[in-house]
């Protein structure tokens, strides 16, 4: 055998080995789509047409709601693995040793939103289904909200907020379609039992967050309506959102208490 030949059969024996250590996680397959890029790997290709039509439909319940469209493009990335969701959020949020918990499927900031790829719920985390096609579709609205909301506010990826997380939770939820029926009557439910948090700040904490944090948001959009809704997008702590609606903590409390017991109109469920 020839030098050359050999050292070419060398080359891509090696090249051979190389390619097939590299982590299929890092070969994106990226593809533009109306208002975004979608990144996804080989893993998920045969659901990537299924996928689509939920962030079509997500994307336009929330420029429904803000009767607008996304200020700019974003990426949206599929991760075929709970290893690949934490590489992500381990590099963007600085955390080298950080570890999702099992119900952590997605986030999403004002320039991309990372989702575990769906089909794969219900191996790789805990209080998700995929097939619950409702639940799904909410959640990925729940992202994009938070991607246009993060577009508009001055802290793009919501790391400098004070204040407003049961803003920014409670209208991902509202907005989505999470604060069901189910949810409404959880929350009147624990109001007659006085379980309620004493402050705004605490509501998105616990097992009724989602009811909670969402409830707050859909009392003000009926009392304030929604263009008000969108003129606090903006802000990142809670005393410029209070001053703008001219209003104080205790006065939302205790509107959303009075209200929420009666029968509020289910917006979105
Ligand atoms: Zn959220």
């Amino acid at each position: 055998m020839k030098k050359q030949t050999l050292f070419l059969l060398l080359t891509v024996l090696l090249s051979t080995i190389l390619f097939g250590w590299t982590n299929v996680e890092d070969k994106w397959i990226v593809e533009k789509q109306n208002g975004y890029s979608l990144y996804y790997t080989t893993l998920d290709k045969q659901d990537i047409v299924e996928y689509k039509a939920y962030f079509v439909a997500g994307k336009k319940t929330v420029e429904d709601f803000f009767q607008n469209s996304f200020k700019n493009d974003f990426s949206i990335y599929i991760h075929p693995s709970r290893s690949s969701l934490d590489s992500a959020w381990q590099k963007d949020w600085n955390m080298p040793d950080f570890k999702s918990q099992c119900w952590m499927v997605a986030s999403g900031v004002s320039n991309k939103l990372d989702i575990i790829s769906p089909k794969k719920w219900d191996s790789l985390a805990c209080e998700h289904s995929y097939s619950d096609s409702i639940k799904t579709l909410r959640l990925i609205t729940h992202e994009l909200v938070h991607v246009y909301h993060g577009q508009q506010n001055k802290s793009p990826d919501f790391s400098d907020v004070t204040g407003i997380d049961w803003f920014v939770e409670g209208l991902a939820v509202y907005a989505s379609g999470q604060c069901d029926s189910v949810r409404i009557s959880e929350v009147k439910k624990a109001i007659s039992e006085n379980r309620i948090p004493e402050t705004l700040d605490k509501f998105w904490t616990g097992n009724l967050k989602y009811g909670l944090s969402g409830t707050v948001v859909l009392y003000l959009d009926k009392k304030f309506g929604r263009e008000q809704i969108i003129s606090l997008l903006n802000f990142n702590n809670i005393e410029e959102l209070l001053n703008t609606l001219n209003t104080t903590e205790f006065e939302i409390m205790n509107g959303w208490r009075d209200t929420s017991v009666q029968n509020v109109e289910i917006k979105k469920g």
